[in-house]
């Protein structure tokens, strides 16, 4: 049975608990989540109940039962705010992250009394840069949009990253597209939103080549060996 990743970031935090789980292993029972729709919605988890009911993709502990999200390749990641002791967990697939999720999950956060320099973030498990192909394209609509003035912040490469952690093969290349790097935007977009870069932790982990089989949306689109989603859930305690 594959374990749970922990972040060492947010394992320093002596008042909350988290983690990121493998595919298939349920979140905790009381843990409240949204019907995530790659929207940039954030809500307080007194406003999201019933557990399921809200279409959002962003959630905001409002007491301690743990707020929690599911993902097969999008990116994850858990906040807490050292400040308030308030904690967040967000589902950031490109689409969501491109709407804002991240953005105003942060501003909310702060809405609430925490500063930048308070939040500590960890990005999890997530298909990486050595797996995520996207058609050149899409990369073109997405310079061309510019959401959120997130063109700087893009990182993907031309030439596909040999992943030397990798335990299975990574994603053969099909549309001579780009190698798209999700965590990293995502570290920017903390970064220009005034998160400190020591308190964003980067899991490092590729659902696709790295994590459990089942882990991967798009490793199933290629393979049909089936997939189950993720949990990442925080609390506080
Ligand atoms: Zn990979």
């Amino acid at each position: 049975m594959p374990h749970a990743y922990h972040s060492t970031l947010l394992s320093s935090l002596a008042w909350l608990d988290h983690a990121f789980q493998p595919a298939g292993e349920p979140p905790p029972p009381e843990s409240i989540m949204n019907r995530q729709r790659h929207t940039a919605n954030v809500l307080l988890s007194s406003e999201a109940l019933p557990v399921k009911s809200h279409e959002a993709d962003g959630l905001i502990a409002t007491d301690s039962r743990p707020v929690a999200v599911y993902t097969a390749d999008c990116l994850p990641v858990l906040i807490a705010d050292v400040r308030q002791k308030q904690v967040a967990a967000v589902h950031a697939g490109l689409n969501g992250a491109l709407k804002g999720v991240l953005i105003q999950a942060i501003h909310r956060l702060c809405e609430r009394g925490a500063t930048p320099d308070s939040l500590y973030l960890a990005v999890g498990p997530a298909i990486g840069p050595c797996c995520y192909e996207l058609g050149e394209d899409r990369i073109a609509a997405m310079r061309q949009e510019n959401p959120h003035d997130l063109r700087p912040l893009l990182a993907y490469s031309m030439q596909q990253y040999r992943n030397p952690l990798a335990i299975r093969a990574q994603a053969i290349g099909t549309t001579q597209g780009v190698w798209f790097d999700l965590p990293l935007l995502a570290k920017r977009m903390a970064m220009r939103a005034g998160v400190p870069e020591a308190q964003i932790e980067l899991s490092g982990i590729c659902t696709y080549c790295m994590a459990e089989e089942q882990a991967s949306y798009r490793r199933n689109g290629h393979f049909q060996h089936g997939y189950q989603q993720r949990y990442a859930w925080i609390r506080q305690r």
